[in-house]
């Protein structure tokens, strides 16, 4: 699937996914998950349950992760929320977890376009991006917990969008995730990459891969074909 939008003005990055690896959240989940079930005297959550569950989340990329996980894990969906919270406190991304491609991605990208990160994540996320040498790449910090707003909501693409100073039809949203990324970047106009790592269905469907614009495995190619896309006959 060829590369077939104008170069775009402004490149966003979803964090999870693109630049760190999602096993980051799985490990934050599964300690908030034992945490809770020890409280109430449960055993440990039993790994290859809750990474069923995973896999079937990632393979339908839509639904409530936290909701099946409290489901099953703590007796009722309705303790979802609690999740999420213990959850955060216990998300961080530690050194070494960041893939081997950004840096050389955004190098490539740096001074072209602008760039920003586009991400449900949490504050100290930012502490990790300068750590590991993304920081002073990034002009636009679309970071939920940091500007209130959530992916999906168009709310947070727009505020990136007036960020950068670009129309939606200039920019292009990176993400590993067809209904937080994908599909709502796309239903405001911006072009859509999906990157198949992480929370990324373990198969794909052609469906699935049919909705953005270009699907990759990783980043290593993705600088030349945003910044030369092929030429539309
Ligand atoms: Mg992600």
């Amino acid at each position: 699937m060829p590369w077939t939008a104008p170069a775009p003005r402004a490149v966003f990055l979803d964090v999870g996914g693109p630049i760190y690896d999602d096993e980051n959240f799985v490990a934050a989940v599964l300690r908030a998950l034992d945490e809770l079930r020890t409280e109430a005297g449960d055993s440990p959550t039993d790994r290859r349950r809750m990474r069923r569950i995973y896999d079937e989340a990632r393979q339908r990329q839509g639904g409530s992760l936290r909701s099946a996980l409290a489901e099953e894990f703590l007796g009722s969906a309705d303790r979802r929320q609690e999740l999420h919270d213990r959850t955060r406190s216990h998300w961080t991304h530690p050194p070494g977890t960041m893939y081997g491609d950004v840096l050389p991605f955004l190098e490539r990208l740096s001074g072209q376009v602008t760039i920003g990160v586009v991400a449900n994540q949490e504050r100290t996320v930012i502490d990790c991006l300068e750590r590991d040498g993304v920081a002073p790449y990034v002009s636009v910090w679309g970071i939920s917990a940091v500007v209130g707003l959530e992916k999906p909501s168009r709310e947070l693409f727009e505020w990136a969008l007036a960020e950068a100073g670009t129309s939606p039809e200039e920019a292009v949203h990176i993400g590993n995730r067809l209904d937080t990324d994908v599909r709502p970047a796309q239903a405001l106009g911006l072009s859509t990459v999906w990157v198949l790592r992480g929370e990324a269905p373990p198969q794909p469907t052609a469906e699935q891969l049919a909705e953005p614009d270009l699907a990759v495995p990783d980043l290593s190619t993705l600088a030349d074909q945003l910044l030369i896309p092929s030429v539309v006959p």
